[in-house]
């Protein structure tokens, strides 16, 4: 069963951004925006931003995080050992561009968030069968250990958010 999430940018009220299929827990997601940031985005909050939410309206089906091959879906490829930025909009796909997703819509099928801010990567969990609750904010400055906090945000005792970073 996919883990379903939505990858997000802050608004005035909240936060709006879109989905993404496949492979949403932090383990590999956080650690995915959180290596991009710091990486090919060289920290440029905005630029991350442009390419995750405006530049690919229709969403994404899954990623990689391997920005050397082309961004888009691709049928004849294994997904997840391939490493691409899979989105619905380019490559094999060219599904049209879909409304942004805020915490609402979100809280239909999203297992995860993150909201990418200027300060920090806040990871979300789905809590309570309600809505998407702030799990943990990441500083961009540190490299969490991402199974350990994907590990603490499966247990419902945890005292959220986790201050990390
Ligand atoms: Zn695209």
């Amino acid at each position: 069963m996919p883990t379903r999430s939505v990858i997000a940018r802050p608004t005035p009220t909240g936060w709006e951004g879109r989905y993404c299929h496949h492979h949403g827990h932090p383990a590999h997601l956080g650690r995915v925006l959180f290596d991009a940031v710091n990486g090919h985005f060289a920290g440029d909050v905005d630029a991350a931003h442009r390419y995750l939410i405006d530049d690919h309206p229709a969403g994404w089906s899954y990623l990689g995080g391997d920005f050397t091959k082309p961004t888009g879906f691709a049928r004849r490829i294994d997904r997840f050992a391939d490493g691409r930025n899979q989105c619905y909009c380019h490559g094999d796909r060219d599904d049209p561009a879909a409304p942004l997703i805020g915490q609402q819509r979100a809280a239909e099928f999203a297992h995860y968030g993150y909201v990418l801010s200027h300060e920090q990567l806040t990871v979300l969990v789905y809590r309570d069968g309600r809505r998407l609750e702030p799990g943990a904010d990441v500083g961009w400055s540190a490299q969490p250990d991402w199974d350990d906090l994907d590990d603490r945000l499966r247990q419902q005792n945890q005292q959220l958010p986790l201050r990390l970073g």
